[in-house]
């Protein structure tokens, strides 16, 4: 399903762990629809900016799967308010200066984005 024109709603569903660890990542109509949100407001202008398309590295995670990978309690993953995106020159310094954003982390290797 896609969400916005690049971004569709099984990558952001997609986790390694939850498939080791046999978690099913179950979303509901709200959070898909924070998850448009963010992909229209961020993730299309960051990627028609830099002509690059964006892996996301996570995106949705349900409790279990939160818990999981050690993610914060109440972290926006579990809102699908947040992805998180592979570091680039010039992204973070982007989204910080021109794109709405309630939370922007340099993970380092990672950006954090949540909306
Ligand atoms: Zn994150």
């Amino acid at each position: 399903m896609k969400l916005s024109e690049h971004f569709t709603l099984e990558e952001m569903l997609h986790s390694d762990t939850a498939e080791k660890k046999k978690i099913e990542n179950r979303i509901n109509a709200a959070e898909v629809d924070n998850l448009v949100r963010l992909c229209q407001k961020v993730l299309e202008p960051l990627r028609d900016h830099f002509h690059q398309p964006i892996h996301i590295n996570s995106g949705f995670r349900c409790q279990a799967l939160n818990k999981a990978v050690g993610g914060a309690a109440n972290s926006y993953h579990t809102k699908g308010r947040a992805v998180d995106i592979p570091m680039r020159p010039g992204w973070l310094a982007y989204i910080r200066d021109h794109l709405p954003h309630t939370e922007l982390i340099n993970e380092g290797t990672w950006i954090h984005v949540a909306l």
